[in-house]
């Protein structure tokens, strides 16, 4: 019997009964002899709910005092499920990121991992219990509240199944795995029943939405196996986030045979498309630095309160980069002091550009793949801004109203008529 990491996402526990029906299905597993490990998120739209709310009472709520309000609403939802299992007579124990002892660092709203002590979840589960721990939380070393960023439920519960020595980590949310692109921009998009983790940490930082990026980075690092799979269907097999050398595993000869016919079909060499993803929760920075040397104190500013800085491109003293739209305030802060230091000659924040990208195999090798997806976006009117490529996925910055249309005409390019992945 094994020791699983299970984690519920907003939508999954967003009702009274949809917390009964996930403690039904914790409890199967856990009579099936199971040692479980649950982290949980808010319920249903929580999160998004505090914040309002202190921007009801104040125009610029402190980051630590941010950080107390939102811990609570994964609070509400581990007390809530703990109880439900105790109901279908599971024993069960909630614990917060503090008392699970999550630690981070100081860098609150946005705060990485450090360590996890776990010493109280490893008793509970000789007790037999059923630990339900509170997503996206932890504690910094002189104890204030850290939250993880948003969507950080993902990232706790890799992390709890690295600290704990588990055997999986299984994420349940509102679709049935990882598609080639967000289900709900194109419904034609395919799911994944196996994807590799590089190209899932490439779709995951630039927008697809369903993992947690930082959650991916440290299943590729600590090689725990990781499923996506739908809460409400019992027997969704899920999409398995898995190793280059794990992705031919298990499937039958004659699949393996198949797939290796289809890439071949493009020309074994060729550039493969493997998902389209665009992200309006960035935004696009770009930044005249009086000099190529100054560029060291903008990496640091970002670096200081973990600002993402996602397809940077650097030319001619001039630098651009995605970063987050949550950030703003601190990036017109940052950026006005290297105004006033000298390191920066101007700067624009173009909140109306969003990263959209193609995540795949091959495109640097030559200009292929970026003359295709060019070409394919003018038959639209979509004129990129600016692109970057590395082997694994090309980003280009479209408008922000024009991002669904991209997506959808590039997988419709790419990624339709082909076979299943
Ligand atoms: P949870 O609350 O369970 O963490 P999220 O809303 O964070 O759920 O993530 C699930 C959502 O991710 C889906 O509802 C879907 O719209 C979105 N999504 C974006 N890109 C993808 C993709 N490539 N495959 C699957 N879902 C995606
Ligand atoms: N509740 C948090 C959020 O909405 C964390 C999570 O859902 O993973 O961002
Ligand atoms: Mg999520």
């Amino acid at each position: 019997m094994s020791l699983r990491v299970q984690k519920f996402g907003g939508t999954s526990v967003g009702t009274p009964e949809r917390v009964r029906r996930v403690a039904e299905r914790i409890a199967k597993a856990y009579r099936a002899g199971h040692s479980l490990v649950v982290v949980v998120s808010a319920m249903g739209h929580t999160t998004d709910e505090l914040i309002d709310l202190a921007h009801q009472v104040s125009k610029n709520p402190s980051h630590r005092e941010m950080d107390m309000l939102l811990t609570a609403g994964e609070r509400i939802s581990m007390a809530l499920l703990s109880m439900a299992l105790e109901d279908c007579k599971v024993p069960a124990i909630s614990l917060t990121g503090s008392q699970t002892g999550i630690i981070t660092d100081p860098s609150h709203r946005r705060a990485r991992i450090r360590r996890i002590l776990g010493s109280r979840v490893r008793a509970a589960l000789e007790e037999k219990k059923v630990v339900i721990v509170a997503g996206f939380q932890g504690v910094s070393e002189n104890k204030e509240i850290t939250t993880l960023g948003r969507g950080g439920s993902d990232t706790s519960a890799v992390a709890l199944a690295v600290a704990v020595g588990a055997d999986l980590c299984e994420i349940f949310t509102d679709v049935d795995g990882v598609y080639t692109a967000d289900p709900r921009c194109v419904p034609q998009a395919k799911l994944w029943k196996k994807i590799p983790q590089d190209l899932m940490v490439e779709l995951a930082t630039r927008g697809a939405g369903v993992l947690h990026p930082r959650s991916v980075e440290l299943a590729k690092q600590f090689n725990i196996p990781l499923f996506v799979k739908n809460s409400l269907k019992e027997e969704s097999e899920g999409t398995a986030v898995v190793s280059r050398s794990d992705l031919q595993k298990g499937s039958s000869k004659a699949s393996a045979k198949e797939s290796r016919k289809v890439e071949s079909e493009r020309g074994m060499e060729e550039f493969q498309v493997a998902g389209v993803t665009a992200d309006l929760s960035k935004i696009l920075i770009r930044i005249e630095l009086t000099r190529p040397t100054t560029l060291p104190s903008l990496w640091e500013a970002a670096a200081k309160n973990h600002l993402s800085v996602i397809a940077p491109f650097f030319a001619d003293g001039k630098v651009s980069f995605f970063s987050d739209r949550d950030g703003l305030v601190e990036w017109h802060k940052n950026l006005e002091h290297l105004s006033l230091s000298g390191f920066v000659d101007s700067y624009k924040i173009e909140k109306d550009w969003v990263p959209l990208s193609i995540v795949g195999d091959r495109f640097s090798q030559d200009g292929a793949a970026l003359a295709q997806v060019i070409e394919v976006l003018g038959r639209e009117n979509i004129v990129p801004l600016l692109g970057t490529s590395s082997s694994l996925a090309l980003t280009m910055a479209v408008r922000s109203d024009q991002a669904d249309e991209g997506v959808r005409l590039l997988h419709r390019e790419f990624l339709e008529g082909q076979k299943d992945g």
